[in-house]
């Protein structure tokens, strides 16, 4: 049977359709960069990759300098870091450094995260303020090992990226808020620790205020760009501060408005 010229072009038209329409589905299947199991968050590493770097992450940053709560070292495992991370530079979410996540601020150095996170004592009913949600990763892994988290970020493109972020990944005892965190929370307060994640000139009055008797705030104290202080601030039970400087850091300037 002879066909004609407009027959064969429709035929060739519908081949190439059907090759295009194979190879995309192809594609989506056996396309292991795409993790379903994070949101639908895409990663340039494979899963597994990222989870023994992680692993690798707690073993010889962690764990090995002296963190030695199995709370914290579990959390610092489960959580994914890379997903909090932009795209572009993800393949070092596991390094031993802070990293860009835009608008000029970092994500903390895992084992800063996890220092301050230790310096806490959390307990499992704890109610925590942090200020400085950045991407939130921080609020992720202190979510893992207290009742509620409140965070505040600043700068509005950071705090709704990560709020959608927590969200799609099912942290549900995260609320995030968009303001100036050196007035604290009072609606929630007091706090059973407050973390600043951010270096302020002094320890903001308000946050003082805001930490209940018995609780503990980490925060940075120094000038902005040069290496600042740890503080540790105890208030004790009848709600005299005692503040220790427990190591140098360097951190972002706290912004006040
Ligand atoms: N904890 C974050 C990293 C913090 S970087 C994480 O896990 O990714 C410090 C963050 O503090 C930045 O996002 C910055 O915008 C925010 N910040 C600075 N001053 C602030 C203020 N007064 N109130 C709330 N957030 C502030």
């Amino acid at each position: 049977m002879k066909r004609n010229p407009m027959e064969i072009r429709l035929i060739v038209f519908v081949t190439l359709c059907m090759i295009i329409a194979i190879s995309f589905v192809a594609m989506l299947i056996f396309n292991k960069n795409t993790a379903s199991a994070t949101g639908g968050i895409k990663t340039t590493v494979d899963e597994d990759t990222f989870t023994s770097q992680r692993k690798q992450m707690v073993e010889e940053q962690i764990a090995y300098r002296g963190i030695k709560d199995k709370k914290i070292l579990d959390a610092m495992k489960s959580v994914p870091r890379h997903l909090f991370i932009p795209e572009e530079n993800r393949f070092c979410s596991y390094y031993d450094q802070p990293v860009p996540i835009g608008f000029g601020q970092t994500i903390s150095q895992p084992y800063i995260v996890a220092f301050m996170t230790d310096l806490l004592k959390l307990d499992e009913g704890d109610v925590v303020l942090e200020v400085g949600t950045g991407s939130g990763y921080q609020a992720a892994i202190l979510s893992k090992l207290v009742k509620q988290v409140y965070t505040i970020e600043i700068i509005e493109g950071l705090g709704k990226a990560s709020l959608k972020r927590l969200k799609t990944m099912g942290y549900d005892n995260i609320e995030v808020k968009i303001g100036d965190g050196y007035k604290g929370w009072t609606e929630h307060a007091p706090f059973d620790a407050i973390i600043v994640t951010a270096a302020a000139e002094h320890i903001p009055q308000p946050l003082i205020d805001q930490l209940k008797p018995g609780g503990r705030m980490v925060i940075p104290v120094g000038s902005a760009y040069t290496v600042q202080d740890l503080i540790l601030v105890s208030k004790d039970v009848s709600s005299k501060i005692v503040k220790e400087a427990v190591i140098p850091v360097r951190f972002v300037p706290l912004l006040h408005k």
